[in-house]
C-alpha cells in the first residue's frame, strides 16, 4: 500500500506501524482528524448574540475587559491586553520594552514564523539561536557559549562583534506548549543585559515550575488564532506585570488617542491593534473551559505516549521534569537514523485521513531569513527532520 513512499521493506513496516499506533489513540469512526480543531462547547453563543443584541461589536464593548480580567487571573499577572493577533502583541511588546531599528533579538529558528516576523515588524533583525531537544526551546547552554563567542559587552549593553548591532532582547518560545528552561536563559539575559520577552503564544495554560507561561517575563504573547487552545478565531494578548507599561500599551494600540468626550488628539503615532468584543465574547466562553481542555490534552498526550510504548523508531515528547505542558501539539519524536520516516509517515497518515504536521521549516532555511545572524544550529536541523505533529484536539480524548 505504501510502497510508492517506502524505500524499503523494513520502513513500509515502521510507516505502517507508526500509523497504526496513531490509529489505536483516536475515537473510531472519524474519517478525517484535523491537526487541532476549535469546538465552541461553552458559552460563547449567549455572549455572541448578546453583542449583536447590544450593538457592542467593537474593542470599546465589556467582553474584552472580562476576556483581559479572566486571562490576567488564569496567567497570574497584573494585566493582559488584547489584542488583534499573537503578531502583533509580540511587536507592541518588543516595541514598548525599548526594542528598536537595528537592533538583534535572539529568537530560535524552530518556531512559527510569526515570531521572526514580530521582530521585523517592530523594526529589529532576527537572530536565530539553537534549541535543547529536552525542552524543544531555546537551548541556554548552547545560547551562552554562542554569545561569549560573538557577543561582546560595551556600556552596559551588548553587541554582536559581527554586525556591529546591539543585541537587545531574548525571546524564547515555548514550542507546541512545553516550556523552556526559563531559569537557566533568564540567567544569561541577566549577564549580558538582554531584555526578555516570553512568546507564550503556545502555551496558555502551561507552567514552568508551577508558575503559569506567560507570567515568566515582564511582557509575554499569547495567541487566540483558530488552531490554538483558546481561540477568538484571530487575537492575541499582551501579559504584563507594570502599571506604566500597560497604559502605555493600552495607549499605543489604541491610536495614541488622548481621553476626551468628544475631542480627537494623539500624541504619538499609533495602532489600531485592539481585540474587537465580538472576538472577546468567544474567547470568554473559550477561556471558561480551559480547564477542562487542558485535563483532556493530558489525557490525549498519555494515550500517545502508551501507544508508543516498546517501539524503537520514534517516542512522543514528554516534559522535562520542571515542566507542565499544556500538550497544545503532541509531538512524535523520530529517533536520530529514522529521518528519512518522516515523509512516508506524513503521506501515510494523510491517506488515512490523520491530518499530521512536520515541524515549520526552520526560519534560516526561508528565503527573507536566509541570511540572518544564527548559531550554529544543528539541533535545530536535527529535530526539524524527525517531528511529526500529531492530531491534538481536547475532544480527542473523552474521559
Ligand atoms: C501562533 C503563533 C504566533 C502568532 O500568532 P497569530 O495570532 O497567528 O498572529 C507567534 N508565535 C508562535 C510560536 C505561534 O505559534
Amino acid at each position: 500500500m505504501m510502497s510508492f513512499v517506502a524505500r524499503s521493506e523494513g520502513m513500509a513496516d515502521e510507516t505502517c506501524e507508526i500509523v497504526a499506533r496513531i490509529r489505536s489513540v483516536l475515537p473510531a469512526g472519524l474519517d478525517r482528524v484535523a491537526l487541532h480543531e476549535p469546538r465552541f462547547g461553552g458559552r460563547e453563543r449567549e455572549y455572541l448574540n448578546n453583542c449583536i443584541d447590544t450593538g457592542w461589536v467593537s474593542y470599546a464593548g465589556p467582553y474584552v475587559h472580562q476576556f483581559e480580567a479572566a486571562l490576567a487571573q488564569a496567567c497570574e499577572v497584573p494585566h493582559a491586553i488584547a489584542v488583534s493577533s499573537g503578531t502583533v502583541a509580540l511587536q507592541i511588546a518588543l516595541t514598548t520594552a525599548g526594542v528598536g531599528t537595528s537592533d538583534e533579538v535572539l529568537i530560535p529558528s524552530l518556531t512559527f514564523v510569526a515570531t521572526a516576523n514580530a521582530v521585523v515588524h517592530a523594526g529589529a533583525v532576527p537572530h536565530f539561536v539553537d534549541v535543547d531537544e529536552k525542552t524543544l526551546g531555546i537551548d541556554p547552554a548552547a545560547l551562552s557559549a554562542h554569545l561569549a563567542s560573538t557577543a561582546e559587552r560595551r556600556d552596559g549593553a551588548t553587541y554582536n562583534k559581527a554586525t556591529g548591532r546591539r543585541i537587545a532582547a531574548l525571546m524564547p518560545v515555548h514550542i507546541f506548549g512545553h516550556p523552556c528552561d526559563m531559569d537557566a536563559l533568564d540567567a544569561i539575559a541577566v549577564e549580558f543585559g538582554l531584555t526578555v520577552i516570553e512568546d507564550a503564544t503556545e502555551a496558555l495554560g502551561s507552567r514552568y515550575k508551577g508558575k503559569p507561561c506567560g507570567s515568566l517575563a515582564p511582557l509575554s504573547a499569547l495567541s487566540f488564532n483558530g488552531n490554538k487552545l483558546v481561540t477568538t478565531g484571530g487575537g492575541g494578548a499582551v501579559l504584563v506585570n507594570d502599571n506604566g507599561v500597560a497604559d502605555r500599551i493600552r495607549h499605543l494600540t489604541t491610536t495614541a488617542k488622548l481621553p476626551h468626550r468628544w475631542a480627537f488628539n494623539h500624541d504619538e503615532v499609533g495602532w489600531n491593534f485592539r481585540l474587537p468584543n465580538i472576538n472577546a465574547a468567544v474567547g470568554l466562553g473559550q477561556l471558561e473551559q480551559l480547564p477542562g481542555a487542558l485535563a483532556a490534552k493530558e489525557r490525549l498526550w498519555r494515550r500517545y505516549i502508551d501507544a508508543f510504548v516498546g517501539f524503537s523508531a520514534a517516542r512522543v515528547f514528554q516534559d522535562a521534569r520542571f515542566a507542565e505542558s499544556n500538550h497544545w501539539l503532541v509531538a512524535l519524536i523520530l529517533e536520530r537514523g529514522s529521518e528519512p520516516l518522516l515523509e512516508s509517515v506524513l503521506a501515510a497518515t494523510h491517506e488515512a485521513g490523520i491530518m499530521t504536521r512536520p515541524a515549520w521549516t526552520p526560519m534560516h532555511l526561508l528565503p527573507m531569513y536566509r541570511d540572518n545572524p544564527r548559531s550554529g544550529l544543528a539541533a535545530t536541523e536535527s529535530l526539524a527532520r524527525r517531528i511529526v505533529s500529531l492530531p491534538s484536539s481536547p475532544f480527542l480524548a473523552p474521559a
